[in-house]
């Protein structure tokens, strides 16, 4: 396969990048050179191409390790193309996708299977699927078998809910939560959780139905810091008693994020990560960005949200990730009621860029901190760390080129994903990627359309890479 060598600026630790050669052949690196600090590739290497990006970024792809892409089963949402162009367009180089949102839910190796075969001719960028169990899965005699056959077919990481609204995928008690973590601490898989107090938010949401109410300020009290931190502190016990890996997704509360800190420091195996939507919006962003900011757990106050910043550059938070899940535009948003409309946001194409804009730009984190908590910790995470998170020899030709200058205007309607909207509507970002490629293919290259009536959105039309390019990804077992 070609040979060919990129001229871009590399990041170099702290904020400082330097002009950098990266070297590529048959999908990965062979040779990273930091030629602005000195380092020369050898002589005698060359290259049937030399591409010129000097000026532009180079990041490593952006592994989101939550998203709900809904395929099969939900597909009027997302299907699995559209969720991997929006990937691809943000810089999203490996996704990781939620076992519940499809039908059947991936909590069988038979039912995995089913949805390999339905997504990969779809899939732009690379990806991996978490593996659940669910109240459903846990009434079967077989779970325990069934959750070693998804180990065994490297799902990333094992998924539950002790609050869950969906009855193909229900959630699960705390002492059948226990009994799960044996099974995870056994098979030596991290389990991640939907973390909020089922019993408290099911007695608020009766209470408040029962007076009538039904705004999302009404919706947002039914879901409390305490509902949060409960369910937290309750896993920080499990945790201690079973072993087991234990990481709570969505992390949206500051007292939450204080348990989830002191298990740590008591050398508990306990990680959180946190979505943009927790990092930006607080309850009163309600009156502007409406339904389209609901979310479970549901954003809160300006403390939550600094000291969710605090976290990630403390090392408090483990990752970034979205929990990209976007509801049917407008209708499953617009019910007419805040307890009906759907719970969710599609976050994969803006990830990149808010973080960067809102974090590394204002000073909240350096961007080599970015990268490890959009790249390289994630793939450490989900056990990909041999190939994939960082830009080094031997590894996935997985990156980003990042105009990291550009001022540019977030409209929902120019997102690639199916139904395309965003709490951001009309925020102003710095940075913006350019050009994504995944194990050196080229799979999101953005076009400026000569055509003055044309959106973005028309603008890159046509410059994605094939679907189906994308990859299957298996955890690779480290063992318990
Ligand atoms: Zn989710």
């Amino acid at each position: 396969m070609r040979r060919r060598f990129f001229h871009l600026q590399l990041p170099i630790g702290g904020d400082a990048t330097a002009p950098g050669e990266l070297w590529c052949e048959d999908g990965r690196w062979i040779g990273v050179y930091r030629v602005g600090l000195g380092e020369e590739p050898p002589a005698d290497l060359h290259a049937d191409e030399e591409i010129d990006l000097s000026g532009l970024w180079v990041l490593p792809g952006v592994i989101d390790g939550h998203v709900h892409f809904d395929d099969p089963g939900f597909t009027d949402r997302e299907d699995f193309e559209t969720g991997t162009r929006a990937a691809a367009a943000g810089g999203v180089t490996c996704v990781v996708d939620m076992p519940c949102t499809s039908l059947p839910p991936v909590t069988s190796a038979a039912n995995l299977q089913n949805k390999l075969e339905i997504v990969s001719p779809k899939a732009h960028v690379d990806f991996m699927f978490w593996g659940g169990v669910s109240g459903n899965s846990m009434a079967e005699d077989a779970w325990r078998d069934h959750l070693a056959e998804l180990v065994e077919e490297g799902v990333a990481s094992i998924k539950m809910y002790m609050l869950s609204g969906m009855d193909t995928f229900l959630d699960l008690g705390v002492d059948q939560i226990g009994e799960a973590l044996g099974e995870t601490a056994r098979l030596g898989i991290p389990a991640g959780f939907h973390a909020e107090d089922r019993d408290l938010v099911r007695r608020l949401t009766a209470d408040l139905q029962a007076q009538g109410r039904n705004t999302l300020i009404d919706y947002a009290a039914s879901r409390p810091h305490a509902a949060e931190t409960r369910a937290v502190r309750n896993l920080r016990r499990l945790c201690g008693e079973t072993g087991a890996r234990v990481h709570v997704v969505h992390v949206g509360c500051g007292r939450a994020l204080d348990e989830i800190a002191e298990a740590r420091s008591e050398g508990l195996p306990m990680s959180g990560e946190t979505c943009p939507h927790f990092l930006e919006f607080t309850v009163e962003d309600f009156a502007v960005a409406g339904s389209a900011l609901k979310t479970a757990p549901v954003v809160k106050s300006t403390k939550d949200r600094d000291r969710l910043w605090q976290g990630l550059k403390n090392g408090d938070l483990e990752f970034i990730a979205t929990d990209h899940a976007a509801g049917v535009w407008p209708d499953e948003k617009h019910t007419g009621s805040a307890w009906t409309d759907y719970g969710g946001i599609p976050g994969v194409e803006l990830a990149l860029s808010y973080v960067y804009s809102e974090g590394v730009r204002r000073g909240r984190i350096s961007l080599q901190r970015m990268i490890e908590l959009m790249s390289e910790a994630p793939a450490r995470f989900f056990g990909i760390e041999d190939r994939k998170g960082r830009l080094a020899s031997g590894f996935d030709a997985d990156f980003v080129v990042f105009d990291a200058h550009e001022v540019w205007q977030v409209r929902g309607a120019e997102l690639h994903n199916k139904n395309p909207y965003t709490p951001h509507e009309g925020a102003t970002l710095t940075g913006r990627v350019c050009q994504t490629f995944v194990r050196g293919q080229q799979v999101f290259e953005r076009r400026v359309s000569e055509d003055p009536e044309s959106t973005p959105a028309d603008a890159v039309d046509g410059a994605f890479g094939p679907p189906g390019f994308g990859r299957f990804q298996r955890r690779r077992t480290t063992g318990p």
